[in-house]
């Protein structure tokens, strides 16, 4: 019997096979990576430098630890190139595999920041240990950091970075960080908290070109404003990474579109985590995943469970002034209503009868956010 083939090594693809493992622990499961399969959190590399922690000391259990404290199969550095799905089969790097299912954990690819110039190609991002491996190594010894958008990824690169002493700049398009969760009062008192740590923001602004000059590089902005940096990190978003779906035929929409048994369009095909489009919803953070992995697990191994998920606020490690959020549905009627006090913003949006529907809090405020989730729950 071919095995069950999860592909990518991310926090989806790992946590799915220690799901699987805990209901089944010999089904054959082989996991293919196009990386080193090391096991490492994600949401750390946004906060190791405060947290004092190297790239190194990031990584936990390497491949082979994996494997063997799985009971699984874990090919590192192998990059699948194409999936048959009417034979059941991927073509990868490393040759051709059969499987009984095949669940897509490929995570998702940082947007190019399209700047010009001549230091456009140096430009940074970090999205994986390997990544912040470089960004350590390029930050050593440096004191200018120039980060490219304001949204949540940014805004904590921005807080990492102020705290352990650098001088950074921040340009971003929106009118205040995070504009597309935050309320301006809850955006603006982030804002105003990073400043007092350092935080130069440029918003309204985006970047047109990058050059490298003898000392760093120069910025230069769509109004023509000049930022000098040595190094620049780009944190303007991530896209779900679609193209080996799209090319088998299986359907996509932002990302890799299934139905709530995380079930593709092609018979025995998966796909969880950030490349997938879950009922038309993306969801590129830790809890949805973990609910999904869950689910798949108990799916793939004999009971079809459809994903569910409980009220899931997404914590924004500015540990300046925190934030929680968890944003109302899109269709969700009502409005904000937000109260501001010396120590942090309260955000509640509610409908006509007064029911809560989501929530904004930030610095002092988000002791709440356990209470708020109860009654989100009710
Ligand atoms: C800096 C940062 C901080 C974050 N902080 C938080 C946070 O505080 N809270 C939170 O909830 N979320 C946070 N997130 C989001 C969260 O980390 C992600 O949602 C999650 O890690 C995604 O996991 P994944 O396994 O879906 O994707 P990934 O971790 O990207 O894994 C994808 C895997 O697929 C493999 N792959 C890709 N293409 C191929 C191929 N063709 N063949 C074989 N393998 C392939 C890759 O090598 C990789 O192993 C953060 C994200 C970042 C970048």
């Amino acid at each position: 019997m071919p095995p069950i083939v999860i592909a990518g090594s991310g926090l989806a693809g790992y946590t799915l096979l220690k799901e699987i493992r805990k209901r089944d622990a010999t089904v054959p499961v082989t996991l293919v990576t196009a990386d080193d399969g090391t096991f490492y959190a994600k949401p750390n590399l946004s906060n190791a430098l405060a947290a004092g922690r190297t790239a190194a000391a990031l990584a936990g259990a390497s491949a082979q630890e994996m494997a063997a404290g799985q009971n699984a199969t874990v090919l590192p550095y192998t990059r699948i190139t194409a999936i048959d799905t009417q034979r059941q089969r991927i073509h990868s790097d490393g040759g051709e595999l059969e499987y009984r299912q095949l669940v897509l954990a490929l995570g998702a690819d940082p947007i190019p920041h399209g700047l010009a110039g001549s230091g456009a190609a140096d430009v940074l991002t970090v999205n994986d240990l390997a990544d912040y491996a470089a960004f350590r190594g390029a930050i050593d010894g440096k004191k200018r950091i120039t980060v490219l958008g304001g949204g949540l990824i940014g805004c904590e690169f921005a807080n990492d970075l102020a705290h352990a002493g650098f001088a950074v700049d921040v340009v971003h398009l929106g009118g205040w960080p995070l504009e597309r969760l935050l309320p301006v009062e809850a955006g603006q008192r982030l804002a105003d908290s990073l400043t007092v740590l350092g935080v130069r923001w440029h918003f309204g602004r985006t970047g047109k070109s990058v050059d490298a000059v003898a000392d760093g590089y120069r910025v230069v902005l769509d109004n023509g404003e000049v930022i000098e940096a040595d190094v620049v990190l780009s944190a303007i978003g991530l896209r779900p990474r679609i193209r080996l779906a799209q090319a088998a035929g299986i359907p996509v929409g932002r990302g890799i579109q299934t139905d709530r048994l995380l079930q593709t369009g092609a018979a025995n095909v998966y796909a969880m985590g950030d490349c997938a489009d879950i009922e038309g919803l993306n969801l590129p953070y830790v809890q949805p995943l973990m609910m999904q992995a869950r689910a798949l697990a108990a799916t793939l191994t004999g009971t079809p469970t459809p994903v569910v998920y409980p009220a899931m606020p997404v914590m924004v490690k500015t540990p300046v002034h925190p934030v929680a959020v968890l944003p109302p549905r899109i269709d969700a009627p009502g409005g904000w209503k937000v109260e501001c006090s010396d120590t942090g913003v309260c955000a509640l949006h509610t409908d006509a009868t007064g029911r809560l529907q989501g929530f904004v809090l930030t610095g002092s405020e988000t002791g709440r956010r356990n209470a708020l989730v109860k009654e989100l729950a009710v």
